[in-house]
This record gives C-alpha cells, structure tokens and sequence, in this order.
C-alpha cells in the first residue's frame, strides 16, 4: 500500500504514533501537577486553576461512588459548555464509569430511547433541561436511579450565583434542591464532604466514552471510545500542531463538548497542553462569543465552518479585536474555500485549516498540517493513522480515483455498544490493521493529500451521472447573495433524480431562484445544477454545526407524501 503523505510529515513528527497510553484522568492529574496555578477553565469572567479543577473533579467521582456508581456504570452528561461539564466528564472518569455524551437538544422522546439503550444509571443535567426527563422519568425501561442537577449559577461565586436567575430571569425550581428522590442538587455535593475517591483499575483499553451517532447505518448507537482512543487522538492532533506553546494557549470552547469533536479538539487537546479554555454555553450569541476572544485573547479556536461563517457575515464582527487568534481547524463538515478565506482575513492571518473526521474515529484522522502546504481538501492523515481509499469489492482503487475513505489507527473506536452486527459492517480486519470504514467517498492526489467527495448514501444520481451534493454546494457558496446552501436529491420522472437546493440568502441580499440556476449552470455541466431552489430563513442543523440534508430530504419526502 502506498502512502506518499508521509513524505510530507517534517522532522520532529513521528510518522508512526509515540504518544503515552493513559486513562483520562492520568491526562488530568499530570496536567494538575504540570500547570497546577495556570487557569484550566474561565466561565463568564471567572477562572478556576488546574489545581482546583483536579480537586473538583476528585470530590464528584467521591461523590458518584457514594452515589452507587461503580466501575463500568453509566453516566449520561446532558449539559452545554460549562465547567460542570468538564468536572462531571472527568470525575465519571475517575470514578471508573463510562461517560454518555447526551444532547441538550434531545427530546424527551430521544432522551427516553437514548437512557435506555446505554442503561444510564446516573443522570447529570442542566436544570433546565429537567422537565424533558420529568415526562420520562417513570418509563419502566429506564434504569436511572439518580439524576444529579446544576444551574449556570453554580459555576459562579457568591453573590454572583444567586443573583444570575434573577438577572437572567430564571424561572429555575430546581436551583436549590438539595436531595429530594431521585434529584441531588450539584452544589449540594460540594457542600458535603466525602472520603477520597478510592481508585478503580482502569485500563487505557477500558471504554470511557458512548457517543452516540447516525453513523453510516440509520439508527442513533453509541460508539464506544476507550481513554486510548480519545487521549491518542488528543496526542496526535497535538504533534500534528507545531507552535502550541505548553502552558500559554487559550481556546475558545464554543463547539460543544458533548459531540466528540469538541471534546477531543476543545477540552481534552487544551488540558493535555494546559491550555486556559474560555467555555462558551451557547456558540450561537456571537456578541458573548467575539468579546470572549477579545477579552481573553484566544489563541485557538476550533470551530465547525457553519460558525466561522457566521462570525464572516456578522454585522457585530467589525466590533472586535480577533488579532490574537492563531490556529483554528475547521471540522465536521466541508469548509467552502471563500469562508476560509474571509475569516483569515478578519483575524489577521490566522492559520484556519480543514480537518476531517468522524465520531468513530474520536474524531479526526486528517487535517491540513498547521502552517505546512495547504492543499483544497481536508489534508494528510495524523501521525500514527493509515489511510486507504477502496472500491466496493474492498480493493484499493489507483491514486486520484474515487472510493470509500478506510482509516486506521490508535483512535478508532472499539466497536458500537451492544450492536455486533453494526461493529462487523463498519470496523474491517485487515493484515493485523483495524480499519474503520467511513463510508464517506474520497479521493487521494499523488502527494498524499485527501478529499472527500461527499458522502456514499448522500450521492445524488440524476440520469445515471453522480453529483456529489458538495460540488454544487462549493459553487452556491461562491454567489455574493448566498449564506448557507445544501443539496439534495429529489425524485424526477425523467432522470431518475434531480438536484434541489435550500438556500438561506445573506442579510438584505436578493436573488431569484432562476438566477441561481443560471448562475450555478455556469459553472457545473447542465446535469449537476439545481432544478429547483427553495429559499428558507435557516437550515436544520445538527448541535455540532452540520447541515443536515437528511433532515431536509425527510421534510421533502413529507411534503410530498401531504401534496
Ligand atoms: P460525526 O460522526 O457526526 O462527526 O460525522 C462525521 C461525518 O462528517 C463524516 O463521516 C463526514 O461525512 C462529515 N465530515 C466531517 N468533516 C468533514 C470535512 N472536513 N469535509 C467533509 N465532510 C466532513
């Protein structure tokens, strides 16, 4: 097999990978001695150092034991960027259970079929979230036994904490609840004292994370992520950055946690280099978001290309001093070129590079190398990770061709919790390699360098030609009226199926849906452009910032069946 990126791979980048096998919470503890004063967390203008965030999150895996939680127990975290979050990640960790990320914008019904799939038996939320798990609380095939609340408040000091409901005219009844059934307050924990931890034998190979995703098969299922998957791909996207100075970066934490992507390039890549992480609850309040890198002066900001975008078109932008920024990479979905473009621009040159990768994976197994070439795509594999692009038949197809993105490395998941079948048809054995099949088609040039076409069951087929959703979404992007667009395929009667685009236009801009086929026709052979366009205010979007074209096709679908 040939792997010419590792051409490209400069001295002092191990081409295999070297990083230390450790748990979690060894990645935090040797953080807490390394940076022990350094702030690890800042939240709303307040810090919390190393130091104390080790200790905190010590007191809440003492707390889940005398909870009941045992080694290999589940706790599901459903909570936005907050330093409860981090604490309640790393002391599940400590206290040996396995973490379930779970979406704050789950339903209760979600929420229902996602307690029960992983058997959580601890629940730990944002109190206002509550009345979800209020409607499902007495499901019979719910096993949680204790649902462990906290306020934005509680992440603040006195008086700041009473006074934040007020302020913020909170409705909150939860906000004092000491022990009451199932629900213990969060600060109530900390209001008691426990015993140390007693240490559980984790293993880096133990699962630490379900998290759970569509993946290339339907149906939502939780991909286990043992400590090694998530602290190697921490490690890995570390050596990938030359320049992170130990010690001194700050990061915007704004993409959310609970999606793999954050957690690995926010949180666990910043402690693993006692970074200070500036959490950002809601990425969609640009005002809070820009004047945190202002105020903090953010070095690193990991961001998903729907949120750059927004902060390129914000009228609130020009307001703000983003020089500090120096590396940013892109993940989760494809970053149309001129959204890179004008985001270097803003901030002064910061190097924004496009990364890729996949819940499987912990996520990222390739990126741009960090002031290195850049090539349009989303770059080279990692140290440590080993790439192949396949036919059908499994074959690796010759360089330039297009097939399906296989990966393989320390990162790649241990399997989908409980579903074998799944695990079979997505992880390959392979010559003593496990390679995870993405199902995402790609292509790799002479050089190395990927790119992902778009993805395998995305691929629109309009009388027996392929369009890749992607290509005409790249050219959408490039009409100056145009501030998001996505594609899909509809059926046509003549060609099987035609291509439709959803486009949300830029503030006081106007365009015509003629105007943009013709302006699309221009540039793609006549087959590959929209045959019709829709115009809407916003387009669904997945937490992690992702278009989500199935939910657009599922509304098509609908709206057809109702016609
Ligand atoms: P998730 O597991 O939710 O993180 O979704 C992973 C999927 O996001 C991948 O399989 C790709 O289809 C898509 N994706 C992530 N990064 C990129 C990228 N840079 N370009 C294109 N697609 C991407």
């Amino acid at each position: 097999m040939q792997r010419p990126w590792l051409e490209h791979y400069e001295q002092g980048v191990p081409h295999e990978f070297t990083g230390e096998m450790l748990t979690l919470p060894q990645l935090l503890e040797r953080a807490s001695e390394t940076f022990a004063a350094r702030p690890a967390l800042e939240f709303l203008g307040h810090r919390q150092t190393y130091r104390q965030l080790w200790a905190n999150v010590q007191h809440f895996a003492a707390a889940l034991q005398h909870l009941g939680v045992q080694q290999g127990d589940r706790v599901a975290v459903m909570l936005p960027n907050t330093p409860q979050f981090v604490v309640a990640f790393f002391g599940a960790s400590l206290a040996g259970a396995v973490v379930v990320n779970t979406s704050p914008l789950s339903t209760a019904q979600e929420l229902e079929h996602h307690l029960t799939d992983c058997g959580a038996s601890v629940l730990v939320m944002l109190d206002s979230f509550y009345p979800r798990f209020a409607e499902i609380e007495h499901s019979p095939a719910l096993g949680v036994r204790r649902v462990i609340v906290t306020g934005i408040q509680d992440a603040l000091p006195f008086p700041k904490n009473l006074l934040y409901p007020l302020l913020e005219k909170r409705k909150g009844t939860w906000v004092d609840v000491k022990e009451s059934g199932k629900v213990v307050g969060f600060v109530h924990l900390f209001e008691r004292h426990f015993a140390a931890p007693t240490p559980s034998s984790l293993q880096p190979d133990d699962v630490a994370l379900l998290q759970y995703t569509g993946g290339t098969t339907g149906m939502p299922k939780g991909a286990m992520l043992t400590h090694r998957n998530l602290v190697a791909n921490a490690q890995q996207a570390v050596s990938w950055m030359p320049g992170l100075r130990e010690g001194q970066e700050v990061t915007l934490g704004a993409i959310p946690f609970f999606h793999v992507y954050g957690m690995t390039v926010a949180m666990n890549l910043s402690l693993l280099i006692g970074a200070n992480i500036v959490l950002i609850p809601n990425p969609r309040d640009l005002k809070t978001l820009l004047s945190a890198i202002e105020k903090s002066g953010v070095t690193l900001f990991p961001g998903v290309p729907t949120l750059y975008n927004a902060i390129n078109n914000s009228p609130l932008t020009s307001g703000y001093d983003l020089k500090t920024v120096r590396a940013c990479i892109s993940g989760s979905a494809p970053l149309p070129a001129e959204t890179a473009r004008q985001f270097r621009e803003i901030t002064g040159g910061a190097n924004l590079v496009e990364g890729y990768g996949l819940t499987e994976a912990s996520p990222i197994t390739h990126t741009n190398p960090v002031g290195g070439e850049q090539r349009e795509g989303i770059g080279l594999p990692l140290p440590g990770i080993d790439a192949s692009i396949r036919d059908d038949q499994g074959q690796a197809v010759p360089t330039g061709e297009i097939g399906e993105l296989w990966v393989a490395g320390p990162n790649i998941m241990a399997g989908y919790w409980q579903r074998p079948e799944a695990t079979a048809q997505t992880i390959r054995e392979e010559n003593g390699l496990r390679w995870l099949l993405t199902g995402d088609l790609a292509t790799m040039d002479g050089g190395g360098y990927f790119k992902i076409v778009d993805r395998k069951k995305e691929l629109i087929l309009v009388g027996g030609h392929n369009v890749y959703p992607r290509e005409v979404e790249e050219v959408l992007y490039q009409h100056p009226a145009v501030l998001e667009a996505a594609v899909i395929g509809v059926p046509d009667e003549y060609r099987g199926e035609s291509v439709k685009a959803f486009v949300v236009l830029k503030p006081e801009r106007s365009a015509a849906e003629a105007e943009i086929i013709t302006f699309c026709r221009g540039q793609l052979s006549a087959y590959k452009a929209p045959r019709q366009v829709e115009f809407r205010s916003a387009l669904p979007l997945s937490a992690a910032g992702k278009v989500l074209r199935r939910v657009l096709a599922d509304e098509e679908r609908a709206g057809r069946m109702a016609a």
